[in-house]
């Protein structure tokens, strides 16, 4: 997280307040102590889908990211971005780097190789693969970008950025890129909500766990119980089912099947 406002609490549950025409709360933290006015007008807001007294804070994160995993992150209407251009500016070299999945680290083939080494093998033939393609794609990428070869677009009439633009086509979809992203906070519960699913993605997910992390420490009042859906609305809001996780009977805090099956 680079940039957020350290009133925004503060600010929220007085626009609350105002709403109500409850007496204005204090400009200060105390109004956001446990079952003090602040802190139960902001959750009473947030609670009943009062959106818009969230939204009067907001947060912005730098993300790395792979494009695949940018892709969805971009889709969010609600919040403001802005990405690194691989059209002005030339990856110089080292300036591109790519994702490899947890399943072809070599900490993983390592523990397989332990027990099944020909199946280590496969995973390490693909995860060469895997390291070759992106390899070859930034090599080449960068071959055809190189400010060297300026003067001979130029002698052709072509504009070396037309050729950026176009290169950077070549390039997988694992190879990371860089944005900015600012979104209201009550955006950021949205979207923390739907993407700390089980179901989703494994690399989305974990994004928005650090995100939910961070947004934690700096507004705890508001983020404090931010969770999974299946906590936040006490049942599982999807029709397919993760399978993992079953809400204790006061449907208020989840239990891992494997804590409920050792307990049985
Ligand atoms: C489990 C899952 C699977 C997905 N699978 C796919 C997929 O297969 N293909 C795909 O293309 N995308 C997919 N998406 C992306 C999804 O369609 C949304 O684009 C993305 O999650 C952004 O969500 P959002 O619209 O709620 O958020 P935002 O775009 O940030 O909008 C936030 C909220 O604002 C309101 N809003 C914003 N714009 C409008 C509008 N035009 N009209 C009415 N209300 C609006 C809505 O209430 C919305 O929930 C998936 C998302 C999830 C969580």
């Amino acid at each position: 997280m680079v940039g957020w406002y350290d009133g925004a609490e503060v600010l929220v549950a007085n626009a609350g307040a105002l709403c109500y025409d409850t007496v204005q709360v204090a400009h200060d933290d105390e109004t956001l102590i446990p079952n003090k006015i602040g802190q139960r007008i902001s959750l009473h807001c947030r609670d009943s889908h009062h959106n818009t007294v969230i939204e009067h804070g907001s947060a912005t994160f730098v993300k790395k990211v792979p494009i695949f995993v940018a892709r969805q992150d971009l889709r969010a209407r609600l919040a403001s971005f802005d990405e690194r251009s691989l059209r002005y500016c030339r990856a110089a070299d080292g300036g591109l780097t790519y994702y490899v999945p947890n399943y072809l680290e070599m900490s993983y083939i390592s523990r397989v190789m332990d027990k099944d080494p020909e199946r280590a093998g496969f995973l390490l033939g693909m995860r060469q693969e895997w390291i070759d393609d992106h390899e070859r794609a930034i090599y080449r990428y960068s071959k055809y970008t190189d400010e060297e070869l300026n003067d001979f677009w130029d002698s052709l009439d072509l504009n070396p950025e037309r050729i950026r633009e176009t290169m950077r086509a070549r390039l997988p979809v694992g190879i990371n890129t860089v944005y900015m992203d600012t979104r209201n906070l009550w955006s950021w519960i949205h979207h923390a909500e739907k993407r700390l699913c089980l179901r989703a993605q494994d690399e989305i997910r974990r994004i928005r766990r650090q995100e939910t992390h961070q947004l934690k420490k700096v507004f705890p009042t508001i983020f404090g119980d931010v969770n999974m859906p299946c906590y936040m609305a006490s049942g599982c809001p999807e029709k397919k089912k993760c399978g993992l996780i079953e809400l204790d009977e006061s449907g208020k805090w989840a239990l891992p099947f494997y804590k409920k099956s050792i307990s049985t």
